[in-house]
């Protein structure tokens, strides 16, 4: 059960609440977070060059840029893209989505 800030009054809500139970501010939506489905698909194709992490603003995927000649990155950044694209939405939201 992860928790979010409301975006009107800051109050901690669910983060499948859509909108605020205490002043009624509408969160779905609200915070544009990284599509997962982008995210998957740059893991899988780009991968082993970090691409999806970039996107994800997640500066250490330079580490995969570093290592792509090992195809370490690649490998790992497969699995990633798999468990990326099957990951919900209510997980996904919560790791990189609205905050
Ligand atoms: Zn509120």
């Amino acid at each position: 059960m992860a928790m979010v800030y409301c975006r009107g009054c800051g109050k901690e809500i669910h983060e499948s609440a859509p909108t605020c139970p205490s002043c009624g501010a509408v969160q779905a939506g609200t915070y544009p977070g990284k599509n997962k489905v982008v995210a998957g698909v740059l893991a899988l194709l780009l991968g082993g060059l970090g691409i999806h992490r970039f996107y994800l603003g997640q500066w250490w995927g330079i580490f995969y840029l570093l290592f792509c000649w090992t195809f370490i990155p690649s490998f790992v950044a497969f699995i990633e893209g798999i468990v990326f694209l099957v990951s919900d939405d209510a997980t996904w939201n919560a790791k990189y989505g609205r905050r």
